[in-house]
């Protein structure tokens, strides 16, 4: 399996080896109560769905019934839901100390299947195949949501009492923006504090190494370039947008060269600047293109401001511009600069590192990131969240799946926490 498993020879059991050997007997429950999720779709009104209560009714349910208490349902008012909101689920398990809560934030919410005609079997009725789990959702997030409520469960049937309380979130609509998940929570709910563990496991790596604690800015730029079209026998006639574009989009290349820095923190240890999509121009060969349109996903270490980056595309664009009598429009498609990082020493990350060591028996290392997590409108919020999963990350593919092996050891890594000082 790779993962402890208990009980081991001799001696009296633990805490641990007791809530661990609890967890493994779990698995058939979990992985049953995985493909229940799965039938019921959450997905959100901006993309097709119902939104999250159905799911949501059978997680009170599990919470009720394994010993959770204020458990308490924060509704997002979403008029494109069939029930007018979104719900948004906090609740306690009680420890022996309530000065500060260890918190477990997953997301209901999924994304639509994509195309079924990639997938090997239904998308929502859930298979086992190979140790893992297939299904839409059961990696993203439900490894993690099955996981963690599984860890609490092991406490109630061991009638363990851990030191401080357990936090089990979960929240709606991660998956179109947060706005009436966690972040109407965050400005609408006291139940997070400046003390508390806030574990976000909706981003990792295969290994179980990764912990996010940061993240580039984002600057997402469209380029229009105007020319004037003309016939591709009289080029003298009018402004090759294309040819203009051209030579800008290499020029934009040495934005690498303007911002060099490094930051070991990060994976990749510097700022990315890389043409993307495309536009077409005109359909046939012989029109010298009036217009140019192409687009930049830029993602960019937090000691440089988004400001400075655009100031220097701008010195570009002018340069572009004069030299082939062009106009270019810049357009910001996307632009977060990036939020406070989570610091690779904060009690939540030495807690992960504590948990990775002896459950995985690897070394967790605290990363920043060049893609945004949710856990980033925790820290603007001015809380240290730190991401972490053991993941293959199958996230919104088709033939999604989860790694039973995974969902049994995050649960462990889970109540590892649970249990520290
Ligand atoms: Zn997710």
């Amino acid at each position: 399996m790779g993962t402890l498993s208990f009980p081991q020879k001799g001696g009296p059991m633990t805490e641990l080896e007791k809530i661990i050997s609890r967890i493994d007997s779990f698995r058939d429950e979990m992985i049953d109560f995985q493909i229940q999720l799965c039938a019921i779709p959450a997905i959100a009104p901006a993309s097709g769905g119902e939104g999250e209560v159905k799911k949501a009714e059978i997680l009170l349910d599990f919470l009720k019934k394994n010993g959770l208490s204020s458990i308490d349902v924060i509704k997002t008012p979403d008029l494109d839901a069939p029930t007018d909101y979104r719900p948004n689920i906090l609740a306690l398990y009680k420890g022996k100390d309530s000065s500060k809560t260890i918190w477990v934030m997953t997301h209901m919410d999924i994304v639509p299947p994509g195309e079924l005609a990639q997938w090997k079997g239904d998308p929502f009725k859930a298979w086992v195949e190979g140790g893992k789990i297939y299904g839409r959702g059961v990696e993203d997030n439900q490894q993690d949501m099955v996981a963690s409520l599984y860890a609490v469960k092991a406490f109630h049937e061991e009638g363990l009492k851990p030191n401080y309380d357990i936090g089990i979130a979960l929240v709606a609509d991660e998956e179109t923006g947060s706005e009436k998940g966690i972040d109407y929570v965050l400005s609408h709910s006291h139940a997070f504090r400046k003390q508390d563990l806030i574990v976000v496991p909706d981003a990792g790596n295969e290994e179980g190494t990764m912990i996010e604690v940061a993240e580039k800015s984002l600057l997402w730029l469209k380029f229009r370039t105007e020319g004037k079209q003309a016939h591709g026998s009289t080029p003298e006639k009018g402004i090759n947008s294309f040819r203009a574009a051209s030579f800008l989009v290499t020029e934009l290349n040495k934005l690498y060269n303007t911002f060099p820095d490094k930051d070991p923190l990060f994976d990749p240890p510097i700022s990315t600047f890389e043409p993307t999509k495309k536009e077409s121009n005109v359909p046939n060969i012989n029109t010298i293109p009036g217009e140019d349109v192409f687009y930049m996903d830029s993602r960019i270490l937090p000691r440089y401001t988004i400001e400075e980056v655009i100031k220097s595309i701008n010195t570009t664009t002018t340069k572009i511009e004069k030299e082939f009598k062009v106009k270019i429009f810049l357009e910001e498609t996307q632009k977060a600069p990036a939020a406070p990082p989570t610091s690779a020493d904060a009690p939540v990350v030495q807690a992960l590192k504590n948990a990775i060591k002896d459950i995985y028996k690897k070394d967790g290392k605290a990363t920043g990131i060049g893609g945004g997590t949710v856990a980033a409108l925790f820290r603007r919020a001015n809380f240290e969240a730190a991401c972490w999963a053991k993941l293959d990350e199958t996230a919104h593919q088709p033939n999604e799946y989860c790694i039973i092996d995974n969902m049994m050891g995050d649960a462990k890594v889970f109540a590892h926490i649970f249990l520290q000082e």
